[in-house]
Order: structure tokens, then C-alpha cells, then sequence
């Protein structure tokens, strides 16, 4: 069992408590590690690390920033072996989607180099002889605060984005999943090129650390991926000093599949969807609105796909879908069938914890499909984060299932299945959703910008625009007559 550090002004240190806590491997519900136990004097540090390097790093030129950006995303990949093997251990990934994710942490650092450099100044003429220049500006130290369902992922997306442009940080991951940050900060520590204090981590809890950064009056922004709930406290907080804030929140996505659609491959792309990562993605399927005359036959294809979908041990290949992330999710996720089955709706697959070894030890619990889900239950309603697919009672008319896809309070992701494409886009521009997948999957491209309406968040990740959100505008007004 190894015991971490946590990364301060570019060193690692234990918590100013001395205390640690235990970092379970889900597959095997054993203890793999002790992670510091930060609290708020180890933010005040780690924020005064920051501070202090914030001159020097936002008076490097875009294009130093951005070699470094290059250089970070060529770290990544030289250590992904390491970092892979890490988040299998400490997230129960399997191996494939480790893989992938671990490259799209890259990915992210050359997105940020590349989108960086094209961030340019306006300038506008006023009138005759007054001019107003209109530039970005990094904020100052910013405060990433992650979740733990894509660990290292979530984190780079926003120290990309952050660092790029020209701010400090200090990065509060997951309490349960930790580990893969905390190596990163120990692989960027070797990079001579980044100044010390620019990326600090601190680990522990989420009421103490997370609470300290949110209110702390020298952290300027806020970037915050997690639940509404904690979004919501996390808002309420940095309000005292008026935070930038960019909240990359839930979702309790609707899937429409028109009677039209190409069912095999909707049912294809849509089991990959609900069930990768356990279900523990914010864009995974929430809710799926079948129209009648194709309901029956896509729930039959549905569930045959759910069967070769194989759920295993993550270190072995053919593995798609591992444990979910904790004792605690699991039981939460149980909570929810518990509920769904009490209100009615008909549990026609999967749903229990497996009784066979091996994977009778590790936080287990098999592909669930509900049927006949109604829309004010409370599985159609709230995000169940977890291997359960909530098939709702058919519909029949695209105004209907308009409505009915937009009756909740998140608006994350919207997925459209139909061959009629001007109906497709008809019914886009009417879903109040950050995003409107027709006829594909979620996709993942740093390009793209991410994020949601309603309560599913503030601000985006990703493209211009998300790389916007971690700067200021300043306007510099000129008179140049005299
Ligand atoms: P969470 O419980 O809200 O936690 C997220 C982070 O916030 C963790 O680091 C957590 O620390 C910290 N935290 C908890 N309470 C806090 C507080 N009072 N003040 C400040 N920080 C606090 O969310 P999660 O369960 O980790 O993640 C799942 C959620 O993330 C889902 O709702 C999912 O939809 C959402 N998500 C959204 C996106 C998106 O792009 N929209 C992407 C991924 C996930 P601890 O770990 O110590 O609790």
C-alpha cells in the first residue's frame, strides 16, 4: 500500500493534520492507499502558492503557455501507462475505457495549447478618434473542484483551459479517486518549465477543502464539475466575493427515438452510452421516450445488446463494464431501483449485485432496464448516476415528447433519433438542453463546447467559448486626437 502526498508549491506534503485517509479499489473493496486528509489551513497555503506565481506565469507569452500546454499533453502520454493502471485501481475503469480517457487527458492539453493561440484582442472605433481595445485577461487563482466518475479527465479538462490562459490553481479532486491527480501533479513537478505554485493539489473532503476554496477571498474562479446540489452550495458561497464561476452540473438526459430511426443502431450506440463507466457519465441516457409503434421492438433489441455488454473484472480485455465507483454510490444506485420498483415501474433486467465470484467482492450491481416508467417518478426525474435505464411509457406525437422531454429541471444532453431530418431539427429547437445529439452518440471533443441549461450548469468546456469562461475582458478606452 503506498502513501501519497499532496502538491504544494510544487513540493508534496502530508496535510497540516497529519491525518490520512484510506482509498478503497472498487473492484476488490480493498484499501490500495492513504491520501492526505487536507483541510482549510492547507488551502490557505496551497492558495498562497498560487498567488504568488500568478505574476509570473500570466507574464509568459501565449505562445510559452502554449509549448508548455504541448509539453504537458506529451507527459501525459509518456506516463499513461502508469496513469491507465492507476485509475483502474482506483476507479475500477476497465482497461479500454482507462485507455481512452487517459489519451483525451492529453488530448485536452494540445486542444488548450491550440485554442489559446487563437484567442485574440478587438478593437473598436467609438467614434472619430475614440478607440476601445477589448482584450482577455486570466482571472487569478482559480479553484478546480472535480468529481470522481472520469477522475484524471475531469481534472485536465479544466487545468487546460485554466492554465492556458493564464491562471494559477489549486485542483480539489474527488475525496474516493484522487490518486491520478495527485500522480499528475507529481509528473508536471519534473517539468522545469512550469513555475512553482502554478498547479497545487490538495486533497480531502468536500465540506472542508471544497468549502475553504469556494470562499476563499484571494480564489477568483470557481470551476466546479459535480452535482447540482453541491453546485448550488458551492455558488451560494463564492456569491460572498462575487467568484467568477464556471458549474459543469447533472443531467437527466432524454432520449427520443421517433418511429423512423434506425433501431440498431440507435439500440448500439445507446447500451455503449448507458452503460460505460457503469453509468456514471453526466451525458448518459436518463430517460428513454420510444414512440409507439416501435417501442416493443426496440426494448427486445435493447436488452439482447445489454447481454453481450460484459461486466468484469476491469483489468480483463473483454470487460466493458466494471464496479460502480463506491460502497456508498452503490447503495445510492440501490436506492433507486428500491424506489423505482415501489412506484411502479417494471424492472425487467439486471439490477442485482452479483452472487458468483469473482465479482461477488467489488461494488457490482448488474445492467438494469425499467419499462413503463412514468413521468413523475422519481427514476424519471432525478439522476440515478448508475447502470439503470429508465424506458418510459410509449409516446405518440413529436409535440408530446417535446414536452415531455423538456419537463425537468435539468437540460444537459438530448439524444434524437429519426431519419426525417427536418423533424429532427424542428425538435432541437425546441429542447432546452446545452447539447442535441442526432442520430449519435455523446461523442468527446475538445472543440466542441460542453455544457448545460436549467440547473445542469453555467458557462462551457471546451472550444472559444469554454476557454473564454477562465478569462476577463477588460476594455481599455483610448483618445487618440490629442
Ligand atoms: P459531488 O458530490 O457534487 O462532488 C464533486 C466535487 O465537489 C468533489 O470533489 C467533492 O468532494 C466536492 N464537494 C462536495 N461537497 C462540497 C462542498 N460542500 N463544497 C465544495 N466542494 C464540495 O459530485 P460527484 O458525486 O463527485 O459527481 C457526480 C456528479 O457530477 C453527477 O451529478 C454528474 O452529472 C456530475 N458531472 C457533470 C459533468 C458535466 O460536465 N456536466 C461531468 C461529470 C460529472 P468529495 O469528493 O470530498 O465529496
Amino acid at each position: 500500500m503506498k502513501n501519497y502526498k499532496m502538491w504544494i508549491n510544487n513540493k508534496p506534503v502530508d496535510a497540516v493534520s497529519g491525518k490520512t485517509y484510506g482509498v478503497i479499489n472498487p473492484a476488490t473493496e480493498e484499501e490500495i492507499a492513504r491520501v492526505p486528509l487536507g483541510d482549510e489551513r492547507d488551502v490557505d497555503i496551497a492558495v498562497a502558492a498560487a498567488k504568488e506565481a500568478f505574476p509570473t506565469w500570466a507574464g509568459k507569452t501565449q505562445a510559452e503557455r502554449s509549448d508548455i500546454m504541448n509539453l504537458i499533453a506529451d507527459t501525459i502520454r509518456k506516463h499513461a501507462e502508469e496513469l491507465i493502471e492507476l485509475e483502474m485501481l482506483d476507479h475500477g475503469s476497465p482497461r479500454s475505457s482507462a485507455d481512452f480517457m487517459i489519451i483525451q487527458a492529453a488530448r485536452q492539453f494540445e486542444w488548450a495549447a491550440n485554442e489559446s493561440r487563437t484567442m485574440v484582442s478587438d478593437l473598436m472605433t467609438l467614434t472619430a478618434g475614440n478607440k476601445a481595445l477589448l482584450q482577455r485577461e486570466p482571472v487569478g487563482v482559480n479553484a478546480l473542484i472535480t468529481p470522481w466518475n472520469v477522475p484524471l479527465l475531469m481534472v485536465a479538462t479544466k487545468l487546460c483551459a485554466s492554465l492556458a490562459v493564464g491562471n494559477t490553481c489549486v485542483v480539489k479532486p474527488a475525496t474516493i479517486d484522487s490518486l491520478t491527480t495527485i500522480k499528475l501533479a507529481e509528473i508536471l513537478s519534473k517539468l522545469n518549465d512550469i513555475p512553482h505554485g502554478v498547479v497545487n493539489v490538495v486533497t480531502g473532503p468536500g465540506g472542508t477543502v471544497g468549502e475553504a476554496l469556494a470562499s476563499h477571498p484571494d480564489v477568483g474562479l470557481v470551476a466546479f464539475t459535480g452535482s447540482c446540489e453541491t453546485g448550488k452550495r458551492i455558488m451560494e458561497l463564492a456569491s460572498r466575493t462575487v467568484k467568477r464561476m464556471q458549474m459543469e452540473l447533472g443531467g437527466k438526459n432524454p432520449v427520443i427515438v421517433f418511429e423512423d430511426a434506425d433501431i440498431d443502431t440507435a439500440v448500439e450506440k445507446l447500451v455503449y452510452a448507458q452503460f460505460h463507466n457503469s453509468g456514471q457519465v453526466c451525458v448518459s441516457p436518463g430517460r428513454y421516450y420510444i414512440h409507439e409503434k416501435v417501442h416493443d421492438e426496440f426494448v427486445t433489441k435493447f436488452v439482447k445488446k445489454i447481454s453481450s455488454f460484459t461486466v468484469g473484472d476491469p483489468n480483463d480485455e473483454k470487460t466493458r463494464m466494471g464496479p460502480i465507483a463506491s460502497a456508498e454510490h452503490r447503495n445510492k444506485v440501490e436506492s433507486y431501483i428500491s424506489k423505482g420498483i415501489e412506484e411502479g415501474a417494471k424492472l425487467i433486467m439486471g439490477g442485482k449485485r452479483p452472487t458468483e465470484p469473482p465479482l461477488n467482492k467489488g461494488y457490482y450491481v448488474m445492467p438494469a432496464v425499467f419499462t413503463g416508467v412514468k413521468q413523475n417518478m422519481i427514476v424519471a426525474r432525478e439522476e440515478i448516476f448508475g447502470p439503470v435505464a429508465c424506458i418510459m411509457e410509449p409516446f405518440s406525437s413529436e409535440e408530446e415528447v417535446v414536452n415531455l422531454a423538456n419537463d425537468n429541471s435539468f437540460g444537459l444532453f438530448v439524444y434524437v433519433w429519426t431519419k426525417d431530418i427536418a423533424r429532427a431539427i424542428r425538435v432541437a429547437d425546441k429542447l432546452c438542453a446545452g447539447t442535441v445529439s442526432i442520430n449519435k452518440d455523446s461523442g468527446f471533443s475538445p472543440y466542441i463546447p460542453r455544457g448545460g441549461f436549467k440547473e445542469s450548469g453555467i458557462g462551457k468546456e471546451g472550444s472559444k467559448y469554454g476557454l473564454e469562461d477562465f478569462t476577463q475582458l477588460k476594455v481599455i478606452k483610448i483618445d487618440i486626437t490629442g
